[in-house]
């Protein structure tokens, strides 16, 4: 074999392929290295646009040679001396000739040409055999079947070549018994040689047709075909050449003619004529060019094997061979951009940081896009139906990685999100108590909120792509604007505790003045020293505790107004209010009980008794200092300032009002519990005797000051000091007149 072609089973090079490459060899098998060849000589890329020829016609009838002058190509030629068998096989070879003559035409890009060869017994069986399979195969691909013919062989009805051409008709008809809807045409373009030159052209294609039809009728037409027409599937052109040894010059220029018909060509719209070159994008076999091998081989292999030849289900396997190729083919740069972002964030779950991609919407959209344009061009051209599943399936792959990718990334903006939320919350509140605690929560809430909204609301759209449904992230949004409700919800609460905190203290700070100032006033109203009310009548120790009540119930009235005002300035919901305003309630409560037990303390509640005695012992209803004399009646007054002090002693033991001599309406001043109370707002809450039932303190127990024990304790006390003042006021007096 001539050892500028690729044969079947040799390891190719980019030299062994420099005149073409035998497909299939004298064993029926097909080449490996088809689709290097097209790649190598620059066709696989070329989409649709390049064209195969096959030529057909008894051995030995000049086929090659016509071949190698009309496209330059070098396929094996029967040497004139030696007249030794050509092998058999296929043989492709891509046109070399100078594609631009200098008449301005042009031949069409990219024409691949097959270099049919048989042998001439067609008396062998297998020989027949393989004709046949060739016939079919070059029908099944090519656009063009150059028949090539002698001169004295036209109108030969039996001569071998029609053999072939019923050979080809009928195999025909066998493709489009399974393709009928596509009805792909074919050329059969009859190149005549060795012309002499006294019969016309027109005659010897006039007695061709005459021909072509008898065999045409003559042929077993499969069912349903049977009133087909030989044009149905073919149409005719006709060329002739002189003879090439005897003409060699004539012969060379009428092969230039030749080549310059092998252009694009169309039907004239008038009579449906051939206008222009061969090649009628009826022709065209629609198969990509970088699908030519894998179709090709399919296609022999089903002849081969004698199967029926179904070219619409050959062409799905191919669209599907080809697609998945396709799909792994840009995956690769799809997977270039996306895998090292996907390390990276697989990278920050094992280390446990939050890590928001940047640019990760146009990274991610690019990539997508890139990858489903390039599968686009590629694989569109292939069957459609096959196509479109292939691109669905290519956009699920993609999809699921960009998607996996996205949430990741809109679950790290979430988390990032709030936690900066709640940050910024907290240090604008931090900054607003420095500066005087002249701030707004409710403002700061609303100013943070809206400022991390926005940021989540610029990740999630710069992860839209445009008609991609599964990029809406509406939800996650919404998802985020529903947390920040909630952190916003508990700093709120925070800010209401610290709120609670402020007014429990000025509460406290208030009830210790108030009810201190009370408790000086103690014994006012009869003694000397003690500081007269400026205008009001003096106070009576009966009603010390309906003024520490009042006293009280102001203040806690003050301290709610001022609660409520500030807990709604920052949208406290009405049930926060209730609880937060029944805690400072029952707080209040609780302070004035422990600034009522600070003055009932033993060492002061003993004072008070001591001046409110001495104050009534000591100096005279003027307010004057007593100066004791031996006839006084020391005795007296003092019986009457003991028991008068003394009879203060149960009145301080009780928390009574004094209209109802009874304990003031706890129950009533703390109120039901509200409904929105939590656990967490009992925590720290200490019982009430009478309120809280359950805790076995009842409200007698509440109010009273002064247990038994401390009052007996305490009447021991005070007279044990009252009678120490009286010795020495008697004594004084003694001494007085002793002196
Ligand atoms: P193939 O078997 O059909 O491919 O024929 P080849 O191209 O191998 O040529 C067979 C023989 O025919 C060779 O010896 C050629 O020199 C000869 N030949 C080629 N072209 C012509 C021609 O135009 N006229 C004649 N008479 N012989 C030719
Ligand atoms: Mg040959």
């Amino acid at each position: 074999m001539n050892g500028h072609f690729a044969a079947v089973g040799e390891k190719p090079t980019a030299k062994s392929y420099e005149h073409g490459i035998q497909i299939i060899d004298e064993d029926k098998a097909f080449t490996t290295n088809l689709n290097e060849y097209l790649t190598e000589s620059h066709v696989a890329e070329a989409g649709f646009n390049y064209h195969l020829i096959s030529v057909f016609g008894s051995q030995s009838t000049g086929k090659s040679t016509l071949l190698n002058h009309l496209f330059k190509t070098d396929f094996d030629v029967m040497s004139e001396t030696a007249r030794r068998q050509t092998t058999k096989g296929i043989w492709m070879a891509k046109n070399k000739r100078d594609s631009s003559h200098a008449d301005g035409t042009k031949m069409a890009d990219n024409i691949l040409v097959m270099d049919v060869e048989g042998t001439d017994g067609r008396e062998r069986g297998e020989d027949q055999d393989f004709e046949r399979k060739s016939a079919l195969f070059a029908l099944a691909t090519s656009e063009v079947l150059i028949v090539n013919i002698w001169e004295h062989q036209v109108g030969l009805y039996q001569g071998a070549n029609m053999g072939l051409l019923k050979t080809v008709f009928e195999v025909n008809l066998q493709l489009f018994l399974k393709d009928r809807q596509s009805q792909t045409r074919s050329l059969l373009f009859f190149v005549i040689r060795d012309h002499i030159g006294n019969t016309p052209l027109a005659n010897l294609r006039a007695t061709l047709i005459q021909d072509l039809t008898r065999i045409w009728s003559n042929i077993a037409k499969p069912q349903g075909l049977e009133n087909s027409k030989i044009d149905d599937y073919f149409d005719f052109a006709f060329a002739a050449l002189p003879h090439k040894i005897l003409q060699p010059d004539k012969f060379l220029e009428e092969v230039d003619k030749l080549s310059k018909r092998f252009t694009a060509g169309h039907r004239s719209s008038k009579d449906q004529e051939l206008q222009g070159g061969v090649f009628l994008p009826e022709y065209h076999r629609r198969i990509p060019a970088d699908g030519l091998s894998v179709y090709a081989s399919g296609v022999w292999d089903q002849i081969v094997n004698n199967k029926d030849l179904d070219l619409p289900t050959q062409q799905e396997l191919l669209a599907q061979f080809r697609c998945d190729e396709i799909s792994r083919e840009v995956l690769v740069g799809f997977d270039a951009v996306i895998a090292p972002l996907e390390e990276q964030q697989a990278e920050a779950t094992r280390l446990g940081k939050l890590v928001v991609l940047p640019d990760l919407g146009a990274a991610g959209s690019g990539a997508r896009d890139k990858c489903v344009k390039a599968f686009e061009t590629q694989a569109s051209r292939y069957h459609k139906g096959v196509y479109a599943a292939k691109r669905a399936d290519l956009e699920t792959k993609i999809d699921a990685r960009l998607k996996a990718l996205y949430q990741t990334q809109l679950s790290a903006a979430h988390k990032a999100g709030v936690a900066a939320f709640s940050e910024a919350v907290t240090n604008a509140v931090k900054a607003g108590q420095k500066s005087g605690g002249s701030y707004e929560f409710a403002e700061i809430v609303e100013k943070q909120k809206k400022t991390s909204l926005e940021a989540f609301k610029k990740e999630a759209q710069s992860l839209l792509i445009q008609g991609v449904a599964w990029t809406n992230f509406k939800p996650q949004y919404r998802m985020f604007e529903k947390e920040l409700d909630e952190v916003s919800a508990r700093l709120r609460k925070e800010e209401m505790r610290r709120l609670a905190i402020r007014v429990e203290r000025w509460v406290r700070s208030r009830l210790n003045d108030a009810v201190g100032l009370e408790f000086n006033k103690l014994g006012s109203g009869r003694g000397g020293s003690g500081a007269p009310e400026s205008g009001d009548k003096p106070a009576s120790d009966k009603d010390l505790w309906d003024r520490v009540w009042a006293a009280f119930v102001g203040i806690v009235g003050e301290a709610e107004t001022r609660f409520s005002d500030r807990a709604k300035s920052f949208e406290a919901s009405p049930e926060e209010v209730e609880v937060g305003l029944w805690r400072l309630r029952r707080k209040s409560w609780v302070a004035l009980r422990e600034k009522i037990e600070e003055e009932m303390m033993e060492s002061n509640i003993l004072m008070k008794l001591r001046e409110n005695f001495e104050d009534k012992f000591r100096y005279d209803d003027e307010g004057v200092p007593r100066i004791w004399r031996p006839t006084d009646d020391i005795e007296g007054v003092y019986t009457r300032a003991r028991e008068s002090t003394l009879a203060l002693i149960p009145l301080l033991a009780k928390f009574r009002l004094s209209e109802t001599q009874a304990a003031p309406d706890l129950v009533g001043f703390v109120g039901v519990q509200p409904k929105g109370t939590e656990p967490e707002d009992e925590e720290d809450l200490v019982p009430i005797g009478g309120v809280d039932e359950e805790e076995g303190k009842s409200l007698e127990e509440e109010v009273t000051v002064l247990g038994e024990s401390k009052r007996q304790d305490l009447v021991v006390r005070f007279k044990k000091m009252a009678d120490g003042v009286y010795v020495e006021a008697k004594r004084s007096a003694i001494g007085g007149i002793t002196q």
